[in-house]
Order: structure tokens, then sequence, then C-alpha cells
């Protein structure tokens, strides 16, 4: 049971095999079961999963059928649920529950998926170990003296435990993506615009996309399809005939192009990490895809321009928490300013408070020229850097992060953990679609992820590349729930 997919649930469900209840069942058991070891949700949803399930089972005797019904799912802490607490991990927000539901919420509902719990996250999504959530220390399974990525490192970590058979997280930097390759499990961030960002509580809101994290390339297919699509209610969510995802995973790689900047094996590449992306590379090849190495110049220059412009976004989209709308109130003040000021002292976390005035800085008069404009251009030279490779090339390769999952506090100073995203925050930079998908396991048996970045739009590519490595990988995958000795 920890390891049915999506679709191998759907095919049981179809021909009652298994009931829906029965298999939320499962995942409540296995909440139970590993919960007190790793520490994935904010929120558990016994009650309401089953009762979904059970509605599910109802549906499907009345002949009803949709791609997810009575399938459980898990939700990054930072997307509204109508009436349930969303709390971003941040104490600001520990008594907000939303008056609706976000649109990636509410097309889920609508194909009946059972929602087990919502998923613990670095504070309003910023950080990348999990370490920044206000509640609670996730834990990696397959290390538990490991972090297991972040900023949406509760949903990893529980898709990686069973806890359900997929999960929704939100990419900022690498969120996704960087989580997903430190639990070994897929994570796709899609295309900006291809899923809404309506109840995404916003961070960066020219970088924030939201997508799905799932045990396989297809069942991260199946979750894109049910979330996608034009919503009137995201002004940046795109127009357009969106396809079915699904429908071209077994095309193969068979003459496809793949470039391999060499930006992304510069120093700090742990080397286990390298060798498995080269043999990822090999390994491609052998399926007869043409793997060239390559070059993006402004690589060096895209984690600046990520940190500056997302704190300035944070900066400002982060203002509205100032305890008259939203949640968390200090209790003793003098007056309204003193209101603000403890309000959101006692409110956020450090990180939190080092993003906003780091982007009030790079966004007050004297510093906007030098620093969030500057930002900005060279934003823009990357995006011409990325429209040049794909003019060469149809998929672009590299490591998820430069190397597996670290322990708990080993990266205090910012600067270290900022690095860790060294190689995801390009693609959000340039709003293209990115993948991370278990590539091999390190000589310590922690998972190495595998990056694969295509065009704007280019899912369908991005998918039949992932798809056709992990069936030639054949990698089985079973965290140990266990501490780990010190490799
Ligand atoms: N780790 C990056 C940051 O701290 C990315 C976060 C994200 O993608 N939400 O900003």
């Amino acid at each position: 049971m920890p390891n049915l997919t999506v679709k191998e649930a759907m095919e049981n469900l179809r021909c009652r095999k298994l009931s829906a209840e029965e298999l939320a069942g499962e995942c409540i058991k296995r909440v139970k079961e590993t919960e007190g070891k790793i520490e994935a949700l904010n929120t558990f949803c016994e009650e309401g999963a089953l009762r979904s399930a059970k509605q599910a089972d109802k549906a499907f005797a009345q002949g009803k059928d949709f791609p997810l019904l009575g399938i459980p799912g898990i939700i990054k802490d930072n997307m509204c649920t109508k009436g349930l607490s969303s709390t971003c991990s941040s104490k600001i927000l520990c008594n907000f529950s939303p008056p609706y539901d976000a649109t990636v919420v509410e097309k889920l509902k609508g194909h009946g998926y059972a929602l087990i719990g919502k998923a613990n996250m670095d504070e309003f999504a910023m950080g990348s170990s999990t370490e920044n959530s206000a509640f609670k220390k996730t834990k990696n399974p397959w290390d538990l003296s490991r972090i297991p990525g972040g900023s949406s490192g509760g949903s990893a970590a529980a898709v990686a435990a069973g806890q359900a058979l997929f999960a929704l997280g939100s990419d900022t930097g690498g969120s996704i993506r960087q989580p997903a390759s430190y639990c070994g499990v897929v994570g796709l961030k899609p295309t900006y615009g291809v899923v809404s960002r309506y109840g995404l509580v916003a961070f960066a809101s020219s970088l924030d996309q939201i997508g799905p994290l799932a045990n396989t390339v297809e069942d991260a297919a199946i979750v894109l399809n049910a979330i996608c699509g034009h919503d009137e209610r995201d002004s940046t969510s795109v127009h357009m005939q969106y396809p079915d995802y699904t429908e071209k995973l077994k095309d193969g790689v068979k003459g496809l192009k793949i470039g391999v900047p060499k930006e992304y094996f510069g120093e700090g590449l742990d080397a286990d990490v390298k060798e498995a992306i080269q043999n990822a590379m090999k390994a491609y090849e052998d399926m007869g895809a043409i793997v060239e190495e390559t070059t993006l110049p402004t690589f060096d220059y895209a984690l600046s321009a990520y940190y500056i412009i997302s704190s300035a976004e944070a900066a400002s989209n982060l203002s509205r928490y100032d305890g008259v709308k939203y949640g968390y109130r200090a209790k003793d003040y003098k007056d309204i300013v003193d209101m603000y000021y403890k309000t959101r002292t006692e409110g956020f976390g450090a990180e939190v408070k080092r993003r906003i005035m780091f982007g009030n800085y790079v966004l007050s008069s004297g510093y906007y020229d030098a620093y969030y404009l500057k930002a900005l251009k060279v934003r823009t030279l990357i995006k011409r850097d990325f429209d040049r490779l794909f003019e060469a090339y149809d998929v672009i390769l590299s490591p998820t992060a430069p190397a597996p999952a670290f322990r708990f506090g080993e990266k205090s100073d910012p600067m270290q953990m900022y690095l860790t995203d060294i190689y995801t925050v390009p693609v959000n930079i340039a709003g293209l679609p990115g993948i991370s998908l278990p590539c091999s396991l390190n000589a310590g048996g922690l998972p190495i992820g595998l990056q694969l970045i295509a065009k704007p739009f280019d899912e369908q590519n991005l998918l039949k590349t992932a798809y056709a490595f992990e069936r030639s990988a054949g990698l089985i995958l079973e965290p140990s729930l266990k501490g780990g000795d010190a490799k």
C-alpha cells in the first residue's frame, strides 16, 4: 500500500478491488504509524477524509467517474481550504480559517478527492529545509536526522512516507523540486500561469506556482490534469487549450535533444550527485537521445536576482498582515502603530523578518535602481539565455540540488541555506516548467534528484522525458523511517 500509485489506485477503485473508504483508511493508518516520526502535517483530517471517501464510493456506485475520485491527497498549508486552518506555518496565521477554497482545492474537490491533511512548510514558503516552520520540524523519511527539504517539506515527506498518494506544493524558487529530490519523490513545477494561484498565499507573486508531488511521473501528470486551467480570478492564469498531460508520456526520447549547461557542474557540487547525473546522461544516450554540453552564461547571477526579486515582492505581499485583517493580533498595545509593531514582531519568524527587511531595502529610494531594477534586467537576460538554449535543445538537464538532504541545523548561515536553491531558481526566474525525479541513491542511501527543464507550456515533452528515465532506471524507493547513521 505505501507504494500504491495514483494510477494503480484509480484502476483498483474502478474495478472495485478496493473501495475509496479502504484506501483512505490505509492512508489514515499510515499517518498514525509515521506521523510521530516525521511530523509532516499541521492538520490531520481523519474524519473529513473518511467522509469524502464514503461519498466517492457512493459516486462510483452511481456511475460517476472523475480521475481523482476517492484518491487521498495532502495540501500544503499555504493554500486556502474553506473552514479549515490554513496557517502558512506562521504564528501570524495560526488562527486563520479561510472563508473560501483556493482554485486548486476547488478543482480537487470537484474530482471528489479525499483530503488527508494540510502539510507543514517553511513559514510563508521561505526556506529550503522546513526548519523555518513556526510549529514543528518535519523529518526526512529516509533519515530522520535530516531535513526533508523545503519549503514544501511536509508535502514531500508525507508522499514519501505513504500518508497520501499525492500532495500539492508551491514552488517560488525550488520549493517543490528540491524537497522532492531530498525525499525521493517526483515534484513538478508547471510553467508560470498554468495553475491558478487564486487562494495560494502569496510569497513572490511573479515566481509562485503550484504543482504536484507524487510517487511517479505519470501520477504527477494525472494531478496536473486536475489542477491546471484558466481561472479568471488569477490575472496571470493563461488562456489556452490545455492538453492531456498523460497523453505523450510513452512517446520515448529517440532523437530528443538534451542540453546540459556546464554551469550546473561548478563548485559545491557533491561527487555522488555529479556521478548520478552523468549516469542519467548516459542512460538518455542509450535510449537514443542526443545529449550535449552547453552553456547558460547568466547562471551565476540567478541566485542574487532571485533573492532580490522574491524578497521585494514578499515585503509588499506581507504588508497585509497587520493584526487587523487576518490572524494573530498582539495582546497589549498602546495605539495602532504599537499594535502593528507588536503583532508583526511577535507573529513573524526570523527568516520572514529578514526577507521583509531585505525586500524593503532593495525597494527603497536610492537602492531601487542599484538592486531591484538591476535584478529585473538580469531576469530578462536569464530568460533570453534560456530562449537561446531552447532554439537548440528540447530539454535541459541538471542536478536538482548540489547535495542530498542535510542535517538539522547544518545550514544555520542563511547564505549556506540559499545556496541549496542555486539549480532551481533560474527556472522560476524564466517562468519555465521544471521537474525533479529520483535519479539514484548516494553511498549513504539518500535520494538524489534529477532536474529536467523545458520551454514554456511544453510540459508534455518534459513529462515524457522524465517518464523515459523513470522507466529505464527502475528505482524502487522505500524510505527507512529510521534515524540513519552519520555517514
Ligand atoms: N528556498 C527558496 C526560498 O527560500 C525557495 C522557496 C520557494 O520556492 N517557496 O526562497
